[in-house]
């Protein structure tokens, strides 16, 4: 039996068993109907025929419609420069959006309903209503961390992606220095070299000098400029760091800077607005019934044996957190910055200079101190020195506000240099790390002329031996430990990613970029472009309709807008095979030793950097080599070259598709964009003018208005956003620092306004964009709701608490809310009466 021949023969026994059916013609059997039958029938016939006959018109309708259409051309398929899905005919035509049906809107689609909690109120809690979904999803995912943020996981996916990359192997066609940079990469990931590494820690710090015993010591063979010049040489700086950076006062040419110590070689670059290692700190002490194991898991840090009389740090600051320093409760409940802040970095470098002594132990760099008591004395004296230094530092908050005004810009002569800070012979310092004479009259900036003060009397009140022992240690702490072992909280090879970025970023780069084929390379560059066009007229719009500057501001501003110049998705230098070949022509990669590769590789760093110290300011150098590359996933605004970076790291998804409607990516890149374009025009902005020379765009009257402005939105942060925590029974209140975020919400503000404004020029000027299916949202609505989603994040209390210390951005949730609630329009795009949370009466507004 065949299976159509079983079916025939279920048809005709279903059939049969209709009741009232004739067998015997059509006219017979109409005969047998009754009334009532009779006119049911005719009634579905005149609908059939009626059916029908509407089917011809409609098909004829849409035929002449479609000719129209294709002899039109192409323009009228791009009525709103967005994708035309199928089925977009009619819409179009009858004037109503279409529906978007491709795979990235119904995918698009999904992303942002699945994210939203439509239980909360977007008229007080837009954070909530946009990622409540999200945040629940998060909070269930097994293996949870403390931080987990969009924006973060889209670098993790670039980095994974360029893993992938430098794990395949290299094929005949690529250039020698892409085999070297796996071959860099690969030595990082190996494991169980600990022989090997070990030995070339000992090699690396004997070629600065020995620990020295008393009786090894002799203080005429022995010079601190000398082994500081060294040190610098490598990438250490554990005094100060010597850096060359673009001049404020004539962006054509670099200046010399003496800054802070700096505690690491590779780790600092890894973008994070939270130090990993601190909340993994922070973590154990959480955890008391994990105190012991993880005490003993940390020391072995490096794979030093333990020591059973290591000190551990006090696990007393933890409690810090549960009983906030009661004098500050009346406009602070609790500083983050303070107290809890600075002792939970101090722990993170005593671990690790513990770590280092075992280490250094282990390699026998102690021995000459044979017996114990001397060594626990030499020890103890070399960390009280470490530790001095260390409490010198500012924390993180008064950096980070430090930078963002003039006060780090203290302009010497490396003769008042040498007047001033004679610990040092200047001139030598710098011959030696420049390669050349430096004239007494050199301008040389200071950025902390009191903490190099007393840095200079530490060292003056120090045994020049226990100075020397001390300086090696530092470059263990700080420079080789971190070669052992991916710091807590980081995966290896992300590590690993990280390194291979500080080392061999333009290799790397060009890695990246042979992922893409150049008309790929070319869309991104359009599509980017377009966007960063229709966002900078719309900030002109802006500051033409600012009633508060005076009129010669607002032509300074103006102009200086105009000016803003973008570095989009990658410069062609990353595919100039010529030139990646020679950023690794002079490194040896030894397969096995990433230590001693990666000092080599500091060798080189070193060099290059100094090198261009003696060059014309090279606009694309600093922004592409010293600045970004194109797979960071982060977007910067540079204020010597008033320019932004957009790299191509940042064009993905979530963030941005080429194929969805322009609301989508407005507000997701869009509103990072604007943001960047903004801080030209922040607290900080507006002392650089269009050519990106430090000179105010505000007039005096005009800068005391400008002020007023930044103090609302300061108040308003730090007023707004206090959040409730409770953490072991104790409840905590934490709230935003409005001083320490103040520019990044300053741009922000200015961001959220302009890309309402372009999606509304734009639909004005292209037609109504497709809608997205399922969405039952304005075009408004979703673009507001995706720059939302943009700053998901799931933050436990602790990491919560670093943020507000740390980060110049408010936390995630508080910032969304932040820039909702001052943008004018808000509450008629969410229908929020005057007077709720997100539609105050009250707004800051700066342009
Ligand atoms: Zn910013």
């Amino acid at each position: 039996m065949t299976p159509n021949k079983s079916v025939e023969n279920a048809d005709s026994e279903i059939e049969t068993a209709i009741p009232g059916t004739c067998d015997s013609g059509w006219t017979a059997c109409w005969k047998q109907r009754t009334l009532p039958e009779k006119l049911l029938l005719s009634a579905i016939s005149i609908i059939f025929i009626g059916f029908f006959v509407a089917m011809i018109v409609l098909v004829e309708i849409y035929l002449r419609l479609e000719d129209r259409l294709l002899t039109a051309g192409n323009k009228s398929f791009v009525v709103t420069d967005d994708v035309i899905p199928a089925g977009s005919l009619i819409g179009n035509l009858t004037r109503e959006p279409s529906m978007c049906v491709t795979l990235e809107c119904v995918e698009a689609s999904a992303r942002i309903l699945t994210a939203l909690d439509t239980k909360a109120d977007p008229c007080d809690d837009m954070a909530q209503f946009a990622c409540g979904g999200w945040l629940e999803r998060q909070a269930r995912t097994p293996g949870g961390k403390d931080v987990v943020l969009v924006l973060e996981n889209l670098q993790a996916s670039v980095d994974h992606q360029l893993k992938l990359m430098l794990e395949s192997p290299t094929k005949p066609d690529e250039i020698k220095a892409n085999d070297k940079v796996r071959g860099y990469f690969a030595s990082c990931m190996a494991d169980r070299q600990d022989q090997v590494r070990h030995a070339s820690v000992k090699k690396a710090v004997d070629e600065l000098g020995i620990i020295a015993a008393p009786s090894e010591w002799d203080p005429a063979q022995w010079d601190l400029t000398e082994l500081i010049g060294k040190i610098l040489n490598v990438n250490g700086a554990p005094l100060f760091d010597l850096v060359v950076q673009v001049d404020d006062r004539n962006t054509s040419r670099y200046v010399l800077s003496v800054t802070l110590p700096r505690q690491s070689g590779i780790v600092p670059q890894f973008h994070s607005p939270v130090p990993r290692d601190l909340l993994h700190h922070l973590d154990i002490l959480r955890d008391k019934k994990e105190r012991h194991r993880v005490k003993r898991q940390f020391l072995g840090m490096g794979d030093v044996q333990l020591d059973n009389h290591d000190e551990f740090p006090d696990f007393a600051i933890f409690e810090s957190l549960n009983h906030p320093d009661p004098s500050l409760e009346l406009h602070n409940p609790f500083l983050p910055d303070a107290n809890f802040l600075q002792s939970i970095q101090q722990l993170s470098r005593d671990a690790r200079a513990s770590a280092a002594f075992r280490l250094m132990q282990d390699l026998g760099a102690f021995n000459s101190f044979s017996v114990a008591s001397d060594y626990r004395k030499e020890e103890s004296d070399i960390r009280r020195v470490i530790s001095s230094v260390d409490q010198l530092l500012p924390s993180d908050r008064d950096r980070k506000l430090k930078q963002q005004s003039s006060k780090i810009l203290n302009y010497y002569t490396v003769d008042l240099l040498q007047q001033n800070f004679g610990f040092i012979n200047w001139p030598v310092l710098l011959r030696k790390t420049l390669g050349k004479n430096v004239p007494m009259d050199t301008t040389v900036v200071v950025h902390y002329p009191d903490i190099l003060h007393q840095i200079q009397a530490i060292v003056n009140v120090t045994d020049p031996r226990i100075m020397h022992n001390t300086l090696l240690m530092l470059v263990v702490r700080d420079l080789a430990l971190e070669l052992f072992k991916a710091p807590p909280g980081m995966d290896k090879w992300s590590f690993c990613i990280q390194a291979v970025k500080g080392g061999f970023g333009e290799v790397l780069s060009g890695i990246y970029l042979q992922y893409f084929t150049p008309a790929q390379l070319e869309n991104y560059r359009v599509k980017a472009e377009e966007m960063f066009v229709a966002l900078k007229e719309s900030v002109i719009e802006m500051i033409q309709q600012s009633s508060w500057p005076d009129s010669i501001t607002k032509v300074k501003a103006l102009s200086k807008a105009r000016n803003l110049k973008p570095n989009l998705v990658a410069p062609s230098i990353f595919s100039n095979q010529t030139f990646l070949e020679s950023m690794a022509a002079q490194v040896n990669i030894d397969g096995l030793d990433f230590v001693a590769s990666t000092w080599q590789m500091y060798r080189l760093f070193r060099r290059d950097f100094f090198d261009i110290y003696s060059k014309p300011v090279d606009e694309t150098t600093v922004t592409w080599q010293m600045l970004a590359y194109p797979m960071i996933a982060n977007a910067f605004y540079l204020q010597h070259f008033n320019s932004m970076v957009l790299p191509l790291g940042l064009l993905h998804d979530p963030l941005f598709s080429l194929d969805t409607p322009n609301y989508l990516g407005l507000g997701t890149l869009g509103f990072i964009v604007a943001h960047e374009i903004m801080h030209g025009f922040d607290n900080s902005g507006v002392e650089f003018d269009e050519d990106g020379v430090r000179r105010n765009l505000l007039s005096p009257s005009s800068q005391q208005l400008f002020q007023q402005k930044m103090k609302c939105v300061s108040n308003q942060f730090s007023n707004a956003f206090r959040t409730e925590y409770s953490i072991n029974g104790t409840s905590i209140v934490l709230k935003v620092d409005g001083e320490l975020t103040l520019n990044e919400n300053v741009a922000d503000l200015g961001a959220i306004k302009a890309i309402v404004a372009t999606q509304t020029r734009m639909a004005r000027e292209r037609g109504p964009a497709p809608n997205l299916p399922g969405l039952n949202y304005t075009h408004e609505q979703i673009m507001l709701i995706n720059a939302a989603q943009a700053y998901c994040a799931l933050i436990t209390p602790q990491a919560y608490a670093l943020i507000l210390g740390m980060d110049e951005h408010a936390p995630p949730h508080d910032r969304v809310n932040g820039f909702m609630m001052n943008l004018p329009d808000y509450g008629r795009i969410f229908n929020c009466p005057a007077g709720t949370r997100l539609n105050p009466k009250s707004k800051c507004s700066v342009w």
